[in-house]
């Protein structure tokens, strides 16, 4: 039986009662497969829009990257406005940007309209590394208002600093009032229950072990098949498993966060007094915010073998302790890791194999974009493709080396860029 691996998020979530394994087979509209932000939210709006919808999870709700991610709700696509603009011309680049700040509105949509108690906060500080990173940051301030008339995010100067965050470690950086952060093992939660109630039949513990896609989409698993008219495929990081032909544009990265003791309201109100989510400009970056009941969460560091830390409390503690000298020797209470889905250029891949539709490889910024995505494969398969052929287009490229040399590469490329943060 798969529990949630420990994590301050599995020991503060709501309850959610394991739901059985599926046992026989099943025929529905539409069979979802992974029940982490992406297949939930496609479920959901799959009910939504009358299809019979059935959705198979290989271990709990929300126990992959939904379950585990630093709860940090990035407004935008993972490329500034800026680098989409050069690279793909005024027109694309503002139809993307606005779906990445839609993303935004269907997350913040969906926790009210499902009264989701997911601790939900406003604000996220992208802090500067360098004076660089804060003139990218002026230009792409303006040229938000300019191209897509964004008002939300504003520069901090230097000076401002300490009234979003109590460190001496940035130049300034770029605040915005549409971001914030939320208990992401309570959001999938959330979620799920609000698929049930419009009609989702959830099985836990029920990996697809193959998916035909030559005619209707056939969903295999230990205890029966799925036959539906449409398949949708949201296992991220883990979908080479399942599908060998997306092995190569998927590179699964692992990441760890701690968590802190409960502070107190002083030392909590002292550490971050904007309670905004923060996270680095820099390539290999720190990211923090503070709990519902004061803890600091914490991700930093950077580990490419697959193998954890030892001890992840003492990998992870010294990034703390370079931010906030003030916390040294601080006591952390939890630490884990989870898997990144990431991909060559860093934005995600959508697509379609056969009549299953696909949309993983949120590279790190998938808080956001994952309800996003799940609704537009329902709206494509609804008839109006448009919007999910707009991501699906995208250039995309597998990481070079093959299936021997792709992590090595994977990580020469990240040891480069880690040295360039330093310089
Ligand atoms: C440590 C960490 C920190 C992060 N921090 C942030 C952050 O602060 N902000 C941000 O925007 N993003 C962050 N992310 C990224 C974000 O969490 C992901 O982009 C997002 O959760 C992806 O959701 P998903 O539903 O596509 O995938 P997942 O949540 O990984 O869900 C996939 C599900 O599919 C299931 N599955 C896999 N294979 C099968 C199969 N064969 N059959 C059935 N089920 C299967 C898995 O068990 C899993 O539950 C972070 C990720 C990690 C790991």
């Amino acid at each position: 039986m798969s529990e949630y691996p420990p994590s301050y998020y599995a020991a503060s979530a709501e309850l959610f009662a394991r739901r059985a394994a599926l046992a026989g087979d099943a025929a529905a509209d539409v069979v979802v497969v992974g029940g982490g932000y992406t297949g939930l939210s496609a479920a959901l709006a799959s009910a939504e829009a009358g299809f019979s919808t059935v959705l198979v999870e290989a271990r709990r709700i929300g126990w992959g990257a939904s379950g585990r991610n630093g709860g940090q709700m990035i407004p935008g696509m993972r490329w500034a406005a800026t680098d989409l603009l050069d690279k793909f011309g005024v027109e694309r680049a503002r139809a993307l940007i606005a779906l990445g700040f839609e993303a935004t509105c269907r997350v913040r949509d969906r926790i009210s309209r499902h009264g989701i108690s997911c601790d939900l906060c406003d604000g996220h500080f992208q802090a500067a590394c360098k004076p660089a990173h804060l003139a990218a940051m002026r230009r792409e301030v303006e040229l938000l208002e300019s191209l897509v008339g964004y008002s939300a995010a504003r520069i901090v100067e230097r000076d401002e600093v300490p009234t979003v965050v109590a460190t001496e470690a940035y130049h300034g950086g770029m605040l915005d009032s549409e971001g914030g952060h939320l208990h992401p093992l309570n959001y999938a939660i959330g979620l799920a229950r609000a698929a049930e109630a419009a009609g989702v039949t959830i099985f836990e513990e029920t990996p697809a072990l193959a998916m035909d896609h030559s005619g209707p989409a056939i969903v295999i698993t230990p205890g029966g098949r799925i036959t539906a008219r449409h398949g949708i495929l949201a296992c991220d990081a883990e979908v080479g498993a399942l599908e060998p032909k997306l092995r190569q544009v998927m590179m699964p990265v692992i990441n760890y966060n701690v968590a802190t003791r409960v502070l107190t309201d002083a030392e909590a109100r002292a550490l971050i007094p904007s309670n905004a989510s923060i996270a680095e400009s820099r390539f290999v970056l720190n990211y923090y915010r503070l709990s519902a009941d004061n803890r600091l969460i914490f991700g930093g560091g950077e580990k490419y073998s697959p193998r954890p830390p030892a001890d992840i409390a003492a990998f992870v503690r010294p990034h703390i302790e370079r931010i906030f000298p003030q916390l040294r020797g601080i006591e952390i209470e939890y630490g884990w890791g989870g898997t990144i889905g990431v991909t060559m250029n860093r934005l995600p891949h959508f697509g379609r194999i056969g009549n299953t539709l696909f949309a993983h490889g949120y590279s790190g910024h998938g808080v956001l974009l994952t309800t996003l995505a799940g609704e537009l494969m329902v709206e494509a398969l609804r008839g109006r493709p448009e919007r999910f052929d707009m991501v699906a287009d995208l250039p995309t490229r597998g990481f070079p080396g093959g299936a021997l040399l792709r992590h090595p590469l994977y990580v020469a490329g990240m040891l480069w860029y880690a040295l360039r943060d330093r310089l």
